[in-house]
């Protein structure tokens, strides 16, 4: 008999056969609060009925027109409409399937443009598995262990983790910056430096939000050295910050964004965006793929981007956000292992601290102690100490208190369990 291979793990015990907004189904009818949207892919919630039709129309039509071959309306819609939402002047896009592709083609585009072989990236990002993005990737050395040596021209500078590191965030950013212009000097002159890839808001890395002043510091770096700055919004995009893209926090514009995840809903969709004289700068046939911008994802992206304009999806996950963190704050005050609650919109973190050492086991208990109230969460962060928030952005207030509810009475209940 075959079996999934031992080497693909679950957070969770359920199998879903249904999802339905933010719940999911076991085949015993067993409703679970999903607060982990597939890993901040269904913003829309599970199965949007106007995302569903949009892709049951388009599979009646075409499923696959390879865009290598054949150009098709759901592709060049998409693309029209991105331009509602993409930053200033990133008008030109291509079209993958996966976030690590993504991360992938932005790499070869800022390479072949600038014609310098080095990359900067940031301790305890998040930017793929496949070889390139997993060589940017240094949010738990198990994704990278067996594997290495990964592709080389890759440097890691400090991401300021003012938690981590018990400073201010003036302190940290100061010592970010710091820390960077001391690798221009020692590691990656600025003049082999292609790009420095970042995430506004740490990912896998633990929900670490950018300090103010931090992406304002990188940006000046790259205007003076003309070095790309590419943000990878895969988590942080369409909506999931509060802000249509989590680098909108801050004063800064990127030269490549890359998404994914929220993009289609959970269709395998991604893309980089860039202004047309850039793209026009790297080689011609250097980007492609046989599933790239495939149709029944793109009608299912045209679907998401009238969802979440439709239903202020944005506003809700910044309303209900800073809902979400207040309370938190609240509940720090009973629980001091709760050691910090950070975020921005719907990508929220508690982070686990017992006398002052990140505590990877409180986490990972409470994470079974919520599944067995059937809410649904992730950990996240280089030790595994931290929880994550990722609610659909459909949630309501209700439900917010609902799993904020049960995450208390499983702090209780971890708490006497560990006595
Ligand atoms: N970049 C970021 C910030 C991510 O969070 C992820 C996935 O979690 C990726 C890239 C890779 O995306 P994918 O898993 O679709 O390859």
């Amino acid at each position: 008999m075959t079996r999934l291979s031992p080497l693909l793990t679950q957070a969770t015990g359920v199998t879903a056969v249904k999802g339905e907004g933010v719940y999911l189904f076991d085949a015993e009818g067993r409703r679970y609060l999903d607060f982990t949207s597939g890993i901040g892919v269904t913003n829309t919630g599970h199965c949007h009925p106007a995302v569903v039709e949009a892709a049951q129309h388009q599979t009646g039509e075409l499923i696959h027109g390879q865009y290598t071959t054949v150009l098709h309306p759901a592709l060049l819609e998409l693309t029209a409409r991105l331009g509602d939402v993409l930053p200033p002047g990133l008008d030109s896009l291509f079209f993958t399937s996966a976030g690590t592709e993504a991360v992938e083609a932005a790499t070869r585009l800022a390479k072949q443009t600038t014609g310098r072989t080095n990359l900067i990236v940031f301790q305890g990002s998040f930017h793929g598995r496949t070889t390139a993005a997993l060589s940017m990737t240094t949010s738990k050395a198990a994704y990278r262990a067996g594997l290495q040596p990964l592709m080389a021209g890759v440097f890691v500078a400090p991401f300021p983790y003012a938690y981590r590191y018990g400073w201010d965030e003036n302190t940290t950013t100061e010592f970010a910056l710091r820390e960077l212009d001391y690798l221009f000097a020692t590691q990656s002159a600025p003049r082999e430096t292609a790009a420095i890839v970042v995430e506004p808001v740490l990912g896998e890395g633990g929900y670490v939000p950018a300090t103010p002043g931090f992406l304002e510091g990188l940006r000046e770096r790259c205007d003076r050295h003309s070095i790309l700055l590419v943000i990878d919004e895969v988590q942080t995009g369409f909506g999931r910050t509060g802000r249509f893209w989590g680098h909108e926090h801050y004063n800064v514009h990127p030269d490549v964004l890359v998404t994914a995840k929220g993009l289609a809903s959970g269709f395998p969709l991604s893309a980089i965006a860039a202004s047309t004289e850039l793209m026009e700068r790297a080689w011609a046939g250097s980007q492609g793929g046989t599933y790239g911008g495939n149709a029944v994802a793109c009608a299912a992206a045209v679907a998401t981007l009238d969802v979440i304009e439709k239903e202020g999806l944005v506003e809700n996950a910044a309303t209900l956000g800073a809902h979400l963190m207040d309370a938190l704050r609240v509940l720090q005050q009973r629980y001091p292992v709760i050691g910090d609650v950070r975020g921005k919109g719907l990508m929220v973190a508690t982070e686990f601290t017992t006398r002052g050492e990140p505590d990877a086991t409180r986490a990972k208990h409470m994470q079974a102690a919520v599944e067995r109230r059937r809410l649904l969460m992730l950990t996240c962060g280089p030790l595994g100490n931290v929880i994550r928030w990722i609610p659909p952005l459909i949630v309501t207030r209700e439900q917010i208190d609902q799993a904020l509810g049960i995450f208390e009475e499983a702090l209780a209940s971890t708490a006497e369990e560990e006595r």
